[in-house]
């Protein structure tokens, strides 16, 4: 059968877009999550679809053999909703990764599905216009996959994540059928609201071919600061009193001692490693309001104790500050032979509790933690150096991880914010999602696709 397969993607699909090769398989066979030290399964075959028929025809062949089709953009999601559980096709879309149509009147930016986050804020700047949301990768994630996981990042403190700029999209359906789901207009109250049920379903309801994104108005200025505290309750005050006095900065990002140090360690950015935490703000608008905020802020942070705070003068200085913030899952990659990247938040009220708890049980699982995290949203991202192949250390380290998620479940918050469920948290969705809407989500599922070809085994 699987001969068959391959002999009719050969025949339907342009030269060169099969691969078979069992090296090639077992490249396409991994994302960035945890799963690739346990996985066995590795794809059937790996095809790079160029065009919409393109598409077509693999879903076409993909029924009729009853085989699952598991899309993928750069791989990076962290939660293993790209791995092929039981084989299947990988369906690339790193060539489908053309601008179709910037339209600087509406404010609308039509892609492809394997155009990166990256270069459509690129497209936006050079234009004057922004596309908030940033997942710390964004050079590399790709909107398809950005749409899938609902991407978020740390300006979706002011901005939103990934969904709240989603106003139309082709899709191609489980039977092959393309619909569209929303349209040109960036208000829409026709109808069930389809963007919204394909945004997050992780590739599970339908393929991507084409989206149409919202943009907004570039900000006139943009600011970061990084202040440093020597007390972590100093640290979460600050953000509570930024966000308490009604100040949005576009970003409230955080980094712990261990994070500090990690990236240092490896990048030298100039981080100050004697301090126990600090925040990256970054404050956009006119420029009479980026200073006032800025103001603000600094009196905010001052008060709070700050021990250091430091201002970028110009766009390379913030990007400076960023790339250490960025670079922090590269760093701790470094520590051991394996890292994790986790996402859990919580409502804001319960951050130091969350905060110091996940630093409390990594203690005692005597595991290094390096938090950072957009804690404007109640949100952080432990990440945690692991040597899989050390059996007491990867064991320990799996019991900590379901404390850290019953720390933040107890705090009233959730598993994921912006990673998604995948393969990963698909054993606690039950903890957090309740029967009855875990039910409907079941009968949606069955509804897009009935024969459970779309990246099955995913979510629940
Ligand atoms: C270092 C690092 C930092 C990160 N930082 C952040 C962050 O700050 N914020 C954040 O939210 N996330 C972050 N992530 C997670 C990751 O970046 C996002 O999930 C990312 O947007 C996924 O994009 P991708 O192209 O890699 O998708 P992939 O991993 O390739 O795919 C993700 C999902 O999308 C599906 N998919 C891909 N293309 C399509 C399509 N065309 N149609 C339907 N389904 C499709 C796949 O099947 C899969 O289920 C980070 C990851 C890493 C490794």
């Amino acid at each position: 059968m699987l001969t068959k397969l391959k002999s009719e993607l050969n025949k339907k699909l342009p030269r060169g877009s099969v691969l078979d090769d069992i090296a090639e398989r077992y490249a396409y066979s991994f994302d960035a999550s945890e799963i690739q030290a346990k996985c066995s399964n590795i794809a059937d075959v790996v095809v790079f679809v160029q065009t919409i028929d393109d598409v077509l025809e693999v879903v076409k062949i993909a029924n009729k053999y009853k085989t699952p089709i598991i899309c993928r953009g750069a791989g990076t999601n962290t939660v293993g909703s790209c791995i092929p559980v039981n084989g299947g096709i990988i369906l690339n879309f790193s060539k489908m990764n053309k601008i179709l149509e910037l339209n600087t009147q509406n404010m609308t930016i039509k892609v492809q599905p394997g155009v990166t986050v990256g270069e459509i804020q690129k497209i936006a700047e050079q234009n004057n216009l922004f596309y908030p949301p940033d997942p710390s990768n964004l050079k590399v994630s790709t909107i398809g996959g950005s749409i899938a996981q609902n991407s978020a990042g740390a300006r979706c403190f002011k901005y939103g994540s990934t969904k709240n700029y989603i106003i139309d999209m082709l899709v191609v359906t489980a039977s092959g059928e393309i619909i569209r789901t929303g349209s040109n207009t960036v208000k829409n109250a026709v109808g069930y609201d389809l963007n919204s049920l394909f945004v997050g379903s992780e590739g599970t309801l339908g393929i991507v071919v084409e989206a149409t994104l919202k943009l907004i108005p570039k900000p006139q200025e943009t600011q970061v600061l990084m202040a440093y505290f020597n007390d972590i309750n100093d640290t979460i005050e600050s953000v509570n009193q930024i966000i308490g006095q009604k100040i949005f900065p576009s970003t409230i990002d955080f980094m712990d001692r261990n994070a500090l140090s990690t990236v240092e360690q490896f990048y030298h950015t100039g981080l100050m490693t004697d301090k126990d935490s600090a925040l990256l703000i970054e404050i956009d608008g006119d420029y009479e309001s980026v200073l006032k905020s800025k103001y603000n802020i600094c009196q905010i942070l001052n008060l709070n104790n700050a021990v250091n705070i430091q201002y970028s003068k110009n766009e390379q200085e913030a990007d400076e500050i960023w790339k250490a913030r960025r670079s922090s899952m590269a760093a701790c990659a470094k520590l051991k032979p394996n890292v994790t990247t986790d996402d859990i938040i919580v409502p804001r009220e319960n951050l130091a509790k969350l905060i110091k708890g996940v630093q409390k049980i990594c203690e005692e699982y005597n595991l290094t933690s390096c938090l950072v995290g957009h804690v404007g949203d109640g949100s952080i991202h432990p990440q945690i150096p692991v040597d899989f192949s050390n059996k007491n250390e990867y064991e320990a380290y799996k019991v900590a991880k379901v404390k850290m998620y019953e720390l933040a479940i107890s705090l009233g918050g959730t598993i994921s914010g912006e990673h998604g469920v995948g393969l990963e948290k698909k054993p606690y969705i039950s903890k957090v999602v309740e029967s009855g809407a875990l039910n409907y989500m079941r009968q949606i599922k069955k509804v897009f696709d009935p024969n459970n070809i779309l990246n099955p085994y995913k979510i629940f």
